[in-house]
């Protein structure tokens, strides 16, 4: 079924308390994702409460221009909210990404805006990458761990606090499987203080 796959293979939310990429072994994923038709993207968005218009898009599309730069290859985003009052944020791998009112509504500053975005973006940016690769075949932990850790490169060179990844992560702690918030914002903890202390050897 077309929207099981796009739940499960191409939807990556920002905390995956369903439906993310995992054991699902695809083969050539990029032949996939050229599947997904504008009745799955809609079906998807339907499954979310469908689309809104928000005053906040005009800010999401700003705030991706500033995280995106030509050298990611991440040059056809489109952002989106969704009605549905359940914190989260969705990436497909066709460069849509998708935040829910209910996210909207925990997000208090540009940079937590910035940090979900960037979160979002990495999953893209790795699911052009695994065409290459030829299947997945990953923990979904794992996979939202490595999808952080890029997100801090996009917020550092963008200029946004990059803390505010682990920031968001906390709020939505309830939301996910028991212990990864602890372990997400550990790693994040870990990845800038490194960062802190190669500044120090340069
Ligand atoms: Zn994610």
């Amino acid at each position: 079924m077309r929207a099981t796959f796009l739940s499960i293979l191409a939807a990556l939310p920002l905390i995956a308390a369903t439906g993310c990429a995992s054991t699902a072994n695809t083969g050539d994923y990029l032949s996939l994702v050229r599947s997904i038709t504008a009745a799955d993207v809609s079906a998807f968005e339907d499954s979310h409460g469908g689309r809104t218009s928000s005053d906040e898009i005009a800010r999401m599309q700003q705030v991706t221009r500033q995280l995106v730069d030509e050298q990611t290859g991440l040059d056809d985003i489109h952002v989106h909210v969704l009605k549905s009052t359940s914190p989260n944020a969705f990436a497909l791998a066709t460069g849509n990404i998708y935040i829910t009112t209910g996210l909207f509504d925990l997000i208090c500053t540009e940079d937590e805006l910035a940090a979900v975005l960037a979160h979002e973006l990495a999953h893209i940016e790795e699911m052009s990458e695994l065409g290459a690769m030829g299947g997945i075949d990953r923990d979904k932990l794992l996979v939202e761990a490595d999808a952080d850790a890029r997100a801090l490169d996009f917020l550092i060179d963008a200029g946004f606090e990059p803390a505010a990844l682990a920031s968001m992560i906390e709020k939505l702690e309830d939301e996910q499987p028991r212990g990864w918030a602890i372990h997400r914002t550990d790693q994040i903890d870990f990845l800038l203080g490194q960062r802190i202390s190669n500044q120090f050897c340069e």
